[in-house]
């Protein structure tokens, strides 16, 4: 019988350990770790690691901005502190559309095209539906899977728990640290269902819609006032047998946009045609964005834009810290069933009972 069938042996063979080298001083590694764990506390740790454009430790100071732990959100807080002088030096592009207008396409081949022209590219999201459905429109497919291997770039999925305004205040913090790190380029996503795009827009320079040609009624469920907001319509999937009606559709779009009021930023909307999959019209769509940007840095709008965004978003963090704080007072809490109650009854009015629960929060 040869050894390899030989049943009284077993087939799995144990090698003898080996010994441990005597120097290894299990002190200086325990020293090691607990200074570590001290680092990860500190926000220099993170602000060094950002301002060196470490992506791995960007990511672990973002998930402190996101934690719902309030120690976390203290030193995400003291690091965005941190890092805010060194913000701002980007583009902000924010882009929107309907599920399946291929969003996560373009943003795979115009990031790509960014990068290779030497520009550093941060996706951000904010994907509202993970409020409503427990689910995610944006994250739950494979996305970008070219940008997400390229060094250049940095991908973001939206931050998932708490109410829009917290969603976008998140993400507007995210903003903060990724210019931080160095992206001069940061594209925030958004579903175009509904209030995220007013969020989106109030954290970008520019904004872009993308349509498609021919898919239903021609706004195909996307608000007027959304429309109104766009610095760019850029109607995707002009490819194949698609290019001509396209055309069309952009010249339909162009008619449509002239009937708005001239914007403030002294840009007249621009529609053009592209297709993500064959990157036709992406450098067109960079050339005017570039062209966008110069005008309206040129006329000050720029300027002016983001200081009236970063005092939005003063009012909207305040809104929102006061609104999570009263909803989170001991006395409010226990009180609020019964309030509920009599007000659905109609044995109080909205408006007293409002009131009188300020009182009780105030200590009145
Ligand atoms: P999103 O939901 O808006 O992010 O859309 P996706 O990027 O996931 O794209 C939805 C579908 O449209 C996918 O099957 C894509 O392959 C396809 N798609 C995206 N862009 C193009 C394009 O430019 N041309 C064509 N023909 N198909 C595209």
């Amino acid at each position: 019988m040869s050894e390899g069938n030989d049943k009284t042996k077993p087939t799995l063979i144990v090698n003898e350990g080996i010994e441990q080298p005597h120097t290894l001083n299990t002190e200086s590694i325990n020293q090691y770790r607990k200074k570590k764990i001290v680092r990860l506390n500190e926000p220099d740790y993170y602000i060094d690691g950002i301002l060196a454009g470490d992506i791995t430790i960007l990511s672990k100071a973002i998930t402190l901005i996101e934690s719902s732990l309030s120690k976390h959100r203290e030193t995400g807080q003291k690091v965005i502190d941190g890092c805010i002088g060194h913000s701002g030096n980007s583009l902000r592009i924010g882009i929107t559309g309907v599920p399946g207008v291929g969003k996560s396409s373009f943003i795979e081949t115009f990031g790509t095209y960014l990068t290779k022209n030497g520009n550093k590219v941060a996706v951000l999201a904010i994907d509202p539906s993970s409020q409503i459905s427990g689910g995610s429109i944006l994250g739950d497919k494979t996305r970008m899977e070219e940008l997400s291997r390229n060094e250049m770039a940095f991908i973001r999925p939206s931050p998932s728990a708490g109410s829009l305004g917290g969603v976008a205040r998140k993400t507007r913090e995210t903003i903060i640290l990724c210019e931080a790190a160095g992206f001069n380029i940061i594209i925030i996503e958004t579903v175009g269902v509904g209030q995220s795009e007013i969020a989106v827009h109030s954290m970008v320079d520019f904004f872009l819609l993308l349509m498609l040609a021919g898919a239903g009624d021609e706004l195909q469920g996307i608000k007027r006032g959304i429309m109104e907001m766009a610095d760019m319509i850029a109607i995707n999937k002009a490819d194949g047998e698609n290019i001509h009606k396209a055309k069309m559709a952009k010249v339909e779009y162009s008619n449509a946009l002239h009937l708005y009021a001239p914007s403030e930023s002294g840009w007249f909307p621009k529609v053009v045609t592209c297709s993500a999959r064959t990157s036709a019209g992406l450098s067109d769509i960079w050339k005017l964005i570039k062209d966008f940007e110069t005008l309206t840095r040129q006329n000050k709008f720029f300027e002016l834009r983001r200081r009236e965004q970063a005092k939005y978003w003063m009012y909207e963090t305040l809104i929102e810290s006061l609104k999570s704080e009263f909803f989170n007072d001991e006395k409010i809490k226990v009180l609020l069933p019964n309030f509920e109650k009599m007000v659905t009854n109609n044995n109080l009015s909205s408006f007293k009972a409002a009131a009188e629960l300020i009182k009780v929060y105030k200590g009145e």
